[in-house]
């Protein structure tokens, strides 16, 4: 079993990770092999479980299960030391002979390769997240540490990380880097706890360099974890090793965090990602919509519809990128150009539910509040140009940024016939065209409406 499994792993990984293993027993269709040590136990359960029981059933063995066992060491503490030195396995050591780069032989969550800097789309929303970010990633002698960067869902926290770990990995290929989610962090001490692995658990955790923990929130109420990641955080930061945290909201208003452990949190530098706004949502989507030209390249795209995605879907960029990939698929499948009809068809359902809470009287508010008119001049009979321009650009906001049909919005302003709207909004869209201010005054209304 064990050549054909040098064969199939190769010879670095089987030096590092199968030689040293030992079958002790095959029992009840459990195929016990003994380790080293628990990281050792882990990382080759994790990565070649598969593997290996394949080539048990190949050679005939009866298990349908491998399992993995540390033999405790006799008397020694340091869990290496007793080892000979062929069969050692890598440990805690900085040099990982011909594994993993370095880094990876830690047992941290795996690093999506689309997230990096250069695929990060800067905006307002997120230009002072990304500049931090960058900061730490290219470790200047003024960086921030820990950092600690939050934000609602969907908004680049996990992004900005993994492309942090790229680029130090790239940088300096000799730091441990270390990222993992908080959920990741808990299940991991609670095995080690429940292993009587603590040791390794501490050794492992605090030889890193850099340490990410993604969405922190999750340890909020657990206590121990919380107990042990704030025992972490302090070895690490003694060390001056780099921190990096996010989570869904600021250090101060995680519940059941401890009060040492959030002004440990923020003692850093803390950074918001805001809600997306609609230039950094169309920049998204033009950046995503290239990569799709590339992928469809007979697809035709009518213009506009980036525009209306930007402006309809939900602040949350991975709504944004779900639909866009939805269209091309749909798109491409049934052979049509990529119109705001197909689109509204291809996406009714995130569209309506994603459909801001932006109600059409909110638009009228705004909107007499913004030209100092009356809110019931709104719905009003009142035909002068003074109230019906204010009017006409409340109906186009709310065709823009509802999904009200043309008489739903009639109705609202009023009890006006469908036509009218209709009228209203293909007006304000000709004046847009000629009338810088009245460009203007709508491209502001949005906004203050969208914030
Ligand atoms: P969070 O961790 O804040 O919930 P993620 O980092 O997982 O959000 O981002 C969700 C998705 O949106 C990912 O696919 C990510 O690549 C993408 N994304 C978020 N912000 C940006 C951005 N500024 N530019 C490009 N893609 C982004
Ligand atoms: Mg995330």
């Amino acid at each position: 079993v064990k050549d054909r499994l040098l064969e199939s792993v190769g010879p670095n990984n089987f030096a590092n990770w199968i030689e040293p293993l030992e079958l002790k027993r095959v029992d009840n269709g459990v195929a016990e092999f003994s380790v080293r040590t628990n990281f050792m136990a882990n990382w080759v359960a994790r990565n070649f479980s598969d593997t290996i029981l394949t080539h048990l059933k190949g050679a005939d063995v009866p298990a349908s299960r491998v399992e993995f066992r540390v033999e405790p060491h006799s008397g020694s503490s340091a869990p290496v030391a007793t080892a000979p030195k062929s069969a050692q396995p890598v440990d805690a050591t900085p040099e990982v002979p011909g594994a993993a780069p370095a880094g990876e032989d830690l047992p941290g969550a795996p690093l999506d390769p689309r997230f990096t800097f250069d695929n990060f789309v800067v905006g307002k929303p997120n230009e002072l997240a990304h500049a931090a970010a960058r900061r730490v990633a290219e470790g200047g002698p003024v960086t921030f540490n820990p950092l600690f960067l939050y934000g609602g869902v969907g908004l680049g926290k996990t992004h900005l990380m993994h492309a942090i770990a790229h680029e130090i990995r790239q940088r300096r290929p000799e730091l441990r880097v270390l990222y993992l989610s908080a959920e990741q962090f808990m299940y991991r001490f609670v095995q080690a706890l429940r292993d009587r692995q603590m040791i390794d658990f501490k050794q492992i955790f605090r030889s890193v360099d850099v340490l990410m923990v993604d969405d922190v929130q999750f340890i909020a109420g657990k206590d121990s974890t919380q107990e042990e990641f704030f025992h972490t955080f302090n070895a690490l930061v003694d060390q001056g090793k780099q921190i990096i945290i996010s989570a869904d909201r600021a250090p101060g208003e995680i519940k059941d965090m401890e009060d040492r452990i959030r002004s440990r949190l923020q003692c850093g530098l803390v950074v918001d990602l805001h809600p997306t706004d609609y230039e950094l949502r169309l920049g998204v989507l033009q950046t995503k919509a290239e990569t799709y030209r590339a992928q469809y390249p007979d697809l035709r795209f009518a213009e506009g519809v980036l525009e209306f995605l930007a402006h309809r879907i939900s602040t949350n960029v991975r709504v944004l990128e779900g639909a866009l990939m939805r269209l091309f698929a749909f798109a491409s499948l049934v052979g049509r150009e990529i119109t705001l009809d197909l689109t509204q068809e291809c996406l009714s359902d995130i569209l309506k539910q994603s459909d801001r809470k932006v109600t059409v009287e909110e638009i009228q508010r705004k909107v007499a509040e913004h030209y100092a008119i009356r809110l019931s001049d709104m719905i009003g009979p009142k035909r002068v140009r003074s109230i019906a321009r204010p009017r006409q650009v409340a109906m186009y906001l709310a065709k823009q940024l509802t999904s009200r049909s043309l008489p739903e919005i009639g109705r609202r302003f009023g009890g006006r016939d469908h036509t009218t709207v209709m009228h209203g909004v293909r007006r304000i869209e000709e004046l847009k065209g000629t009338d810088s201010q009245i460009a203007d005054d709508i491209e502001l209304l949005r906004r203050a409406l969208e914030a």
